[in-house]
């Protein structure tokens, strides 16, 4: 519930009070910051992103995570949990941003480590120790057969990760494509579904698995779109927003005419613009079924623009069929409890204080979204563009 005229009282990073600005006493000497005319809401949490994937050149790829997570940070996403294929070295920056640690405010980290992969339990057992040993947050599997172009893992394998990742109690991250994957991966034990079911309709069956347990469910729509958008050149690339803080060299990338024509004649990406579709009506199915759904885009790979995908995605889900406060719910309360963290996605007392002020109010109009005026991540101003 938006609350008029309000206070948020921040100290050492966290959220002290909040309420109406007559309910709030201001401790003398503290320093006031005016957001009048703004509206707040908690930081975008993504559920699904990736960092350092484009930065494996890279003389130091923690200097270039530390960059990505920054720049997240600028466009209002204020905790990214990314699965999977982080460069080495990067857990330093696992989570604390509070003091600002040796550098400039940036977004959260969690991270999965290796994607898990391989063709027998002693393998896939060793390389989930592996990823515990370095201290991973979630482990990361692949249950997809990509368009029938690769082998996918046996069920017989991934009962074995899911087991081991429990022995850590980590918890297990899924990705996948089709209807009855989910049902193995769920009755197998999984914790988050990583991407949408994108081969048919879901069902009855998959609607009560899901909802047993409360596991998330994480659209990546915008993983879709990225993956046929770039048979031409889309006309998000000329969005202001996104000129305004983006890689300029992904964007050449990705209008390079040969490239293009590439992508323009291939099936694949035939494929996923209609796997968009069931993904969109999957979406408004499983949340109007009371699944909880987390905030996710799979931004990080080439074209799809941390930050920007962020906001382009709440847009999908509200196309989709959700209300711009569901939307909004799950990209910062309900991502918060998906990735079990209680510390973050609610301003109220005792949490972070993470949190995005917009000129006109997103809960209105999710493309409001795109008003970003001013971001907080643990009581940090974050310098925007
Ligand atoms: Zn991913």
């Amino acid at each position: 519930m938006p609350i008029s005229d309000a206070v948020i009282l921040v100290r050492e990073g966290r959220i002290q009070a909040l309420g109406p600005a007559n309910e709030v006493a201001l401790p003398i000497g503290a320093t006031q910051v005016s957001l009048e005319g703004l509206f707040v809401t908690p930081g975008l949490i993504n559920v699904h992103g990736h960092v350092g994937g484009l930065a494996a050149a890279s003389a130091d790829p923690v200097q270039e995570v530390r960059a990505e997570l920054e720049r997240y940070a600028r466009f209002g996403v204020t905790t990214v949990n990314s699965q999977g294929g982080e460069p080495g070295g990067v857990q330093g920056l696992r989570h604390a941003v509070f003091p600002s640690d040796a550098g400039a405010p940036r977004a959260r980290l969690l991270m999965a480590g290796s994607v898990v992969a391989g063709t027998t339990p002693e393998a896939v057992v060793a390389e989930v120790d592996r990823n515990a040993e370095r201290g991973v947050d979630w482990i990361k599997i692949r249950v997809d057969d990509n368009l029938g172009t690769t082998p996918k893992m046996s069920p017989e394998i991934y009962r074995r990760v899911i087991e081991q990742a429990h022995e850590h109690e980590l918890p297990l991250e899924a990705h996948l494509f089709y209807l009855e994957d989910a049902k193995g991966l769920l009755a197998a034990g999984a914790d988050l579904i990583a991407h949408s079911i994108r081969d048919q309709a879901v069902d009855a069956d998959v609607i009560t698995a899901l909802l047993e347990r409360d596991v998330c469910y994480v659209p990546t729509l915008t993983r879709e779109v990225s993956a046929f958008a770039y048979g031409e050149t889309p006309a998000f690339l000329a969005d202001p927003f996104l000129a305004a803080d983006v890689d300029s060299s992904q964007v050449e990338e990705v209008m390079e005419p040969a490239r293009q024509a590439q992508v323009a004649a291939s099936e694949s990406a035939r494929a996923y613009r209609a796997a968009l579709d069931v993904a969109q009506s999957n979406l408004d199915s499983l949340s109007n079924a009371g699944v909880r759904i987390a905030f996710g885009t799979d931004s990080g790979p080439l074209g799809r623009f941390q930050g920007y995908f962020e906001h382009m995605e709440l847009s999908l889900m509200v196309e989709s069929g959700l209300t711009p406060e569901e939307a909004l719910f799950s990209a910062t309360r309900d991502a918060a409890i998906c990735l079990d963290r209680g510390d973050l996605g609610v301003l109220e007392e005792g949490r972070w204080a993470d949190f995005a002020a917009f000129a006109a109010a997103p809960w209105d109009d999710i493309s409001n979204t795109k008003t970003l005026a001013r971001v907080w991540v643990g009581g940090n101003e974050i310098s925007r563009p």
